[in-house]
């Protein structure tokens, strides 16, 4: 039997941990435990590399000639359904 609550706070907790190792403030520590993370959690590990994705994209100024545009669009809807709260 699964306890709802603590699955709740799981989730809060390793949503955080990404968080900070996406925005590059993690520790190495932490890094590797976000890995080791990922490896058994499906959910963190899509929104890690969709993360990841956006963040590169960001990064390199997200160069149009070089991406794909279907790729591009599926992204950019991520970040809108993201940014837009209802
Ligand atoms: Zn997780």
């Amino acid at each position: 039997m699964k306890n709802h609550i603590m699955e709740v706070e799981q989730k809060q907790a390793c949503t955080e941990l990404l968080q900070i190792v996406i925005d590059g403030q993690a520790s190495e520590e932490q890094h590797q435990e976000l890995m080791d993370h990922l490896e058994n959690c499906e959910a963190c590990r899509e929104e890690y590399l969709l993360s990841k994705t956006i963040k590169d994209k960001l990064k390199t100024g997200i160069k149009a000639a070089a991406s794909p545009v279907g790729l591009a669009n599926s992204i950019q809807n991520k970040i809108l359904e993201t940014a837009s709260p209802k």
